[in-house]
């Protein structure tokens, strides 16, 4: 077939595709190919993120319930309705169809390839027997897969991945989670709560979600065993053994029971369960791409400058965003990093300057935010404590309980605490962490503070409403200046 020519041409079609390529065309007559071999959306809309807080939200709302005089009364003796929550999960992954996401696709100017793509040479990939040319670049947008580790029997007894737990459809009464990262301790709170019975969690090492200030991962334990989820520090999973293993499709059991041997807690031990769901992380989508024809690895994630251009590879035409370059696998920081790469492009396409900060992704260092939707949430942006010292940052910290008005009228039972990372040297906050019942709402303000470089004078001059949560504020600040 006749090679068919476009501007753009980006190889997967997840939040950071479709955002690279609508930028790199907006506003302009330039053409762009999204080539996309699964759904377009990606695993975010309907594996990850969109599923995984449609299953989150109702938990958080009964949590509140349960605890609200008035309203306690009337819910105490009911779960969730399980088959309601399904369905309306189904409604925001859209039964896994992606015809509205085509559709926006098309009335942006971007031509949806289905197939799978791989670099065949500079500017030019092959989709099938299709031979796709760019005439200004080439974006690799193609994310990451769960990875299960490669231990005896695992791979054979057909574990659940976050994609299973996401989709669930049919509820193991009893299930084993291992990992002990945000997918591991937001998957157990979920299945927890739609009715699986004993949720075991296995975590290899002594705390949750380690890239977090430590009350954080702490907090969530707290609240995980007290809803009767078996945390087990310090266990890592050696075998499993599932002889009845069946592909019985996404998000059901698949087979019989599974025996798993489990090494830690002082001895080796046995564990059965209806279900294991291994949330150990993440493997990029590199391998079979083409990229060793530019002598870089098959595998791995693909290294970025800070305009998205891929490392090692010459004539600035080769670009990789999202999950796929390793460097905050988040959508929205995926989606930052297809604004500026799309920016990038349009301007090199047009014979533009990179002048400004609007082409280079800063936010990428230091100043990512992040929200665990946990019970309680988890919600931070910017450097930890350690890591603060570890950047060699003059750090101070001061910590405080969420134990403010607003957190009280929210329900009774409010618990919750909270960080501010500061740098001395410039006197402006550099980390910031939140934990409590509706504290994802209150990252964004950190965020801006911390991409703002705000001083802590002024900060003093941002008034927090009254009563909100957000007055959590003023006492973090008035433990400062007490100091
Ligand atoms: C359970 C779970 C929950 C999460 N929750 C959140 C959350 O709440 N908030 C948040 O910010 N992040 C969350 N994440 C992370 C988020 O899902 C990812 O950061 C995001 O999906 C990355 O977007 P992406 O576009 O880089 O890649 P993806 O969404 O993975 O999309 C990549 C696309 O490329 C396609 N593709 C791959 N190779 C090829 C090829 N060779 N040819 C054609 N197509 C190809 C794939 O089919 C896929 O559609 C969660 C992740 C998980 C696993």
């Amino acid at each position: 077939m006749a090679p068919e020519d476009f501007d753009v041409i980006v190889i997967g079609g997840g939040p950071a595709g479709e955002n690279a390529a609508a930028y790199a065309i907006a506003g302009s007559d330039r053409t762009a190919a999204l080539v996309e071999h699964e759904l377009v959306g990606g695993e975010c809309s309907y594996w990850a993120c969109m599923p995984s807080k449609a299953l989150l939200r109702p938990v958080e709302v009964l949590g509140t319930a349960r605890h609200m005089p008035g309203v306690e009364e009337k819910v105490n003796a009911y779960g969730l309705d399980t088959e309601a929550v399904l369905a309306r999960r189904d409604g925001f992954t859209h039964n896994l169809d992606d015809s509205s996401q085509v559709l926006w696709a098309d009335s942006v100017g971007i031509d949806v390839i289905r197939g799978t793509a791989r670099i065949t040479g500079v500017r030019e990939v092959t989709v099938g027997d299709r031979v796709l040319r760019a005439r200004h670049a080439v974006v690799l947008a193609t994310g990451t897969r769960a990875s299960v580790p490669d231990l005896p029997g695992l791979r054979d007894a057909l574990p659940w991945t976050s994609r299973d737990a996401t989709n669930v459809r049919e509820v193991p009464a009893r299930l084993a989670v291992v990992g002990g990262g945000v997918v591991a301790c937001e998957a157990a709170t979920w299945m927890h709560e739609l009715g699986a019975d004993e949720v075991t969690l296995l975590v290899r090492g002594s705390a949750l979600l380690e890239r977090t200030e430590p009350f954080a991962g702490e907090l969530v334990a707290e609240k995980l065993r007290k809803h009767g989820v078996n945390v087990r520090f310090g266990t890592s999973l050696q075998t499993a053994s599932r002889p009845g293993a069946a592909d019985t499709g996404v998000g059901r059991i698949h087979g019989g029971p599974v025996t798993l041997t489990v090494s830690g807690d002082g001895s080796d031990s046995e564990l059965t369960v209806d279900e294991l769901l291994v949330a150990t992380g993440r493997t990029p989508a590199t391998t079979g791409l083409g990229l060793d024809l530019f002598g870089l690895p098959d595998h791995g994630y693909v290294g970025v400058d800070d305009h998205l251009t891929v490392t090692g590879v010459d004539g600035e035409w080769l670009y990789a965003v999202g999950d796929v370059n390793g460097r905050a696998l988040l959508t929205h920081m995926g989606k930052y990093q297809a604004r500026v790469c799309g920016d990038v492009i349009a301007a090199r396409a047009e014979g533009r300057p990179l002048d400004g900060p609007r082409f280079v992704a800063s936010a990428d260092h230091g100043q990512v935010p992040q929200v665990v939707f946990t019970t309680p949430e988890v919600a931070a942006v910017g450097r930890t404590e350690s890591q603060a010292r570890a950047d060699g940052l003059d750090t101070e910290v001061v910590t405080v309980d969420i134990d403010v008005a607003g957190a009280a009228l929210s329900r009774d039972d409010y618990s919750g605490r909270a960080s501010l990372v500061i740098d001395r040297a410039t006197d402006t906050v550099v980390g910031a962490t939140f934990v409590g019942s509706g504290v994802a709402e209150l990252v964004h303000a950190a965020t801006v503070a911390v991409v703002g470089k705000v001083p802590l004078e002024s900060l003093w001059h941002a008034v927090p409403s009254y009563p909100t949560v957000s007055e959590v504020w003023l006492r973090l600040l008035e433990a400062r200046r007490d100091r």
